[in-house]
């Protein structure tokens, strides 16, 4: 369970409402029951069930039984699209140990407003789900532009159809993070954003293959070809 408290021998973490109506109400834990607890610093706890309540309670840290295993410095960087693709992108970026999920406003963005808390829920439900002890900020929607000019990301691989090298090339020559992954919008990236990127150092155009696949198809896989060769 990720709770945005403090963990530490004899700490005393309280619930809130949706996870006591959680624990008590639907997995029906009793008093001296075990918890599994993370909040993305302190690594995994065991706790126990000292109060329960209707809408309340409070859990008794005991010991750490795993360190933080914090995830290399990934970010993903992708146009929201319709809103059960964005959240399933977001899910999957956290459950992959993306460090850091950041919604884009590309030319071709279409879905301008998203919603940040309720993406980040999907982020911290999808963490709690895969067993890690770390969940990915997601941040509000940024401007592509804006973000470009301030990117501190060592390495940034823009994810287009219309490139030609794979993997390797956006990888290569590259040593340390923070590594950026850019996934566009069903539009794709406009000729200007793909010339503006390409023109900087640390930007790398990378293709997945012929086929042109749906933005979350794409995040996934990139996801995936990252993880196989630098993930944790
Ligand atoms: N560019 C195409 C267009 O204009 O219709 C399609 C965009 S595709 C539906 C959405 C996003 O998925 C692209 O912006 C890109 O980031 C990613 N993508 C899809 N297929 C890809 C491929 N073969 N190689 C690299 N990225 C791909």
């Amino acid at each position: 369970l990720f709770v945005d408290q403090p963990l530490g021998a004899e700490q005393t973490v309280a619930l809130s409402p949706a996870q006591a109506n959680y624990l008590f109400n639907v997995m029906r834990l009793a008093v001296g029951a075990e918890v599994a607890l993370f909040n993305s610093a302190d690594g995994e706890w065991r706790a126990e069930v000292a109060e329960t309540g209707k809408k309340k309670g409070v859990l008794l840290c005991r010991a750490q039984t795993a360190p933080l295993r914090r995830p290399p410095d990934l970010w993903l960087l992708f146009a929201p699209i319709k809103k059960a693709r964005t959240d399933f992108i977001v899910e999957k970026a956290a459950e992959m140990g993306a460090a850091r999920i950041v919604p884009v406003q590309t030319d071709f963005t279409n879905s301008e407003r998203i919603r940040q808390d309720r993406l980040q829920t999907h982020a911290i439900e999808a963490a709690e789900q895969c067993g890690g002890t770390f969940v990915p900020e997601v941040t509000g929607l940024h401007k592509l532009s804006d973000l470009v000019l301030g990117w501190d990301a060592d390495r940034a691989m823009m994810f287009c159809d219309e490139a030609q090298a794979g993997m390797a090339h956006g990888l290569e020559g590259a040593q340390r993070g923070p590594w950026a992954i850019l996934i566009g919008p069903e539009g794709g990236f406009s000729e200007a954003e793909r010339g503006r990127l390409a023109a900087l150092p640390q930007v790398r155009t990378v293709s997945l293959g012929p086929r042109i696949l749906r933005a979350d198809t794409a995040a996934v896989a990139a996801m995936t070809l990252w993880q196989q060769a630098l993930g944790d």
